[in-house]
Parts: C-alpha cells; sequence; structure tokens
C-alpha cells in the first residue's frame, strides 16, 4: 500500500488532504506523527521535518518540499541517501514573491518610509522627485522566483541587475555571477533584493564587507532565509546610515523573538514570512505528478541536486 506522510507545523494537513484526495482518492495520507507502519511510506510531503525522521522509512520514494527552498530538508544529517528530493516551483508563489520584491522597491524608491516619518511629525513635505531609470534593482538569485521578480521589476521602469552562480542571460537585465561579479553587482545595487537559497555558500552573505560594497542609502529587502544576514552587520549598516531601510521577511529564528532588536528599529521593517505563501490547490498538482512519476517508475520533476544544495 501506498502511503504519503505529511509532516508540517504551519501547513494545514487537512486542507492539503484534501487537496490530494481530490486528485488521487486511493492515496493514503497520514499526518505525522501518526505514521503507523513505517514500511507503507513512499512519500514524505514536508516542510521543515524534524533531522532523522526521513531515515525510518525503508520504501520511501519520494521527498516532496512543501516550498520552494529545500534548505529544510538538506540540513538534515541523516537524510536517506538516493532518495530523490523534489522542490516546488509554483506559478503562484512566484507570482506572490514578484509582488512582494515589486512592493518593497517601489516603497523604498517612492521614499514611503521617509513620508511616514514625515507624517508622524504632521510634517508637509515633498522630497525630490524619483529617477527610476537611475536606480539599479540588484537581484541576488536568478532563479524561478529571481528572474521572474527581474522582469516585473524592469517593466516597472527600473534598471535591473542580476547575480547568479553560473553565467545567465536575461534581456534587458545585467547579468553578473560568481565571485568575481559579486563586488560590480552590489556596487550597482541602490535596492538589493535577496532571492537566493541558502547554501553554505550564500549563508551569511549579507553581512559588514557586503553591505560596505553598496552605494551609500542602499536599502536591503530580504525575502529568501533570514539566514542570508547577519544580524549585527545590518544594524550597524542601518544605525550608521549607510543602509537607509530593510524590508524584511523572514529571520534566522522565526517566528522573530520578540527581544530582537530588528522589531524596534525605525529602518526596518518587518513581515512574517508570508512573501510567498503555499495555497494547496495550486501547489498540489505538481506535488500529484510526481508522485505518478513515481508509481510509473519515471524521473520526478523539479528534481533537487543535493550537490549544490537547492
Ligand atoms: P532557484 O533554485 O530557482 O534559483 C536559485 C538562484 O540562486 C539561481 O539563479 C542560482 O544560480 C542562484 N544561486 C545559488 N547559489 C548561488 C551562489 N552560491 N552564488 C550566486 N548565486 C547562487 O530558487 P527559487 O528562485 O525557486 O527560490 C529562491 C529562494 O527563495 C528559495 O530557495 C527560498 O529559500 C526562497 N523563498 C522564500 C519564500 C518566502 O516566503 N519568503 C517563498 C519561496 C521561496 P544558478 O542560476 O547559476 O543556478
Amino acid at each position: 500500500m501506498m502511503a504519503l506522510l505529511f509532516i508540517s507545523k504551519s501547513d494545514d494537513p487537512r486542507a492539503w488532504t484534501q487537496a490530494l484526495k481530490a486528485l488521487l482518492p486511493d492515496l493514503e495520507v497520514r499526518i505525522w506523527p501518526d505514521v503507523g507502519d513505517p514500511n507503507d511510506i513512499e512519500v514524505a510531503l514536508v516542510w521543515k521535518p524534524p533531522p532523522g525522521v526521513l531515515s525510518r522509512f525503508p520504501n520511501l520514494k519520494l521527498i516532496a518540499s512543501l516550498g520552494m527552498g529545500v534548505d529544510h530538508i538538506l540540513s538534515d544529517p541523516e537524510l536517506p541517501p538516493g532518495v530523490p528530493i523534489a522542490r516546488l516551483v509554483d506559478e503562484d508563489i512566484i507570482t506572490q514573491m514578484g509582488e512582494y520584491a515589486s512592493l518593497a522597491a517601489l516603497y523604498f524608491h517612492r521614499r514611503l518610509d521617509d513620508y511616514e516619518r514625515l507624517q508622524g511629525q504632521r510634517r508637509w513635505q515633498p522630497l525630490p522627485p524619483p529617477d527610476t531609470v537611475g536606480c539599479t534593482v540588484g537581484i541576488m538569485g536568478l532563479g524561478a522566483i529571481g528572474s521572474h521578480t527581474a522582469n516585473r521589476l524592469k517593466a516597472l521602469g527600473f534598471a535591473v541587475a542580476g547575480w547568479s552562480r553560473t553565467p545567465k542571460s536575461l534581456p534587458g537585465v545585467e547579468c553578473l555571477h560568481g565571485t568575481e561579479g559579486l563586488g560590480p553587482f552590489l556596487t550597482r545595487s541602490r535596492i538589493l533584493v535577496c532571492l537566493l537559497p541558502l547554501t553554505p555558500q550564500t549563508e551569511g552573505i549579507i553581512n559588514a564587507r557586503t553591505l560596505a560594497l553598496l552605494p551609500s542609502g542602499a536599502y536591503i529587502v530580504n525575502c529568501a532565509r533570514g539566514d542570508h544576514v547577519v544580524d549585527e552587520d545590518l544594524i550597524a549598516a542601518l544605525d550608521s546610515g549607510h543602509i537607509a531601510g530593510a524590508m524584511l521577511d523572514v529571520f534566522r529564528c522565526e517566528p522573530l523573538p520578540a527581544d530582537h532588536p530588528f522589531w524596534g528599529h525605525p529602518r526596518v521593517h518587518i513581515t512574517p514570512h508570508i512573501a510567498g505563501l503555499t495555497r494547496p490547490e495550486a501547489a498540489v498538482l505538481q506535488v500529484v505528478e510526481n508522485i505518478r512519476r513515481v508509481r510509473a517508475g519515471e524521473p520526478i520533476r523539479n528534481r533537487v541536486n543535493p550537490g549544490h544544495g537547492y
């Protein structure tokens, strides 16, 4: 019997069971920790599975992520070797992420943070007009989300630069890559948007050294993973005025602890990891397609390369 095990503290098991059953009525869905016989589990649908759990199922044939990033799976030191991992590549989430990055870029570019401060002082004070074509938004990561977001921002009239691991070519986007491309990419980026996966290479990539390379008065938008940012370095750069503002959706510790300095910082804007939310009714289609492929012995879609870490 093929059973699917659902493991997540933040996704709704009922909505997912309903969505799966609507398409695969014969699929048995079990909700962690009610595993039943571990031999039955052939598919694990997961968000932040507790380390070590996925190695307990001898017949596991597919690990499917409930989100687009897979750092929450690859961080498990006891991951069963050889079991394919599929990530979501979901148009719905990609659209939401593009909206979030565009909103953040426009918010800072049109100085809404400054106008909110002026409103607090009941001051009517127009600031100089914006120069949109002269404002470069730098996008770290030109994957499914980054390339979509680059096109969105270009359509809004911004100059757009992008940075990836391997060379990329996107029409109308200045594409840089690799370690040697990072410096030139950062020096151009008035608004830096992080859309990288979290890997050992990208952990802490927004730090004192990289922040210093951004133009004075630059803005940071992080809607990738909290561990991309060295919190103390960002706070120091904000306090010095070198970085004028930050819009943060993700944090090293989530929920962000009540005593974290980000909460009360006048230049930090916080959202609770909502930039791109998975809607079961949209995302279920690719989970079901991969289950079909596993059953048919075909290669799965959107297979993660654990060697790359994303
Ligand atoms: P992809 O895997 O499609 O793309 C990743 C991009 O990052 C690629 O362009 C890749 O380069 C680049 N990259 C990876 N490692 C490096 C490196 N060491 N140096 C430079 N560039 C690098 O990812 P997605 O676009 O699907 O998603 C990106 C991330 O967004 C996810 O991993 C997740 O963490 C986050 N996310 C956050 C959400 C939220 O709600 N806040 C929702 C959804 C996703 P190359 O093209 O050369 O491979």
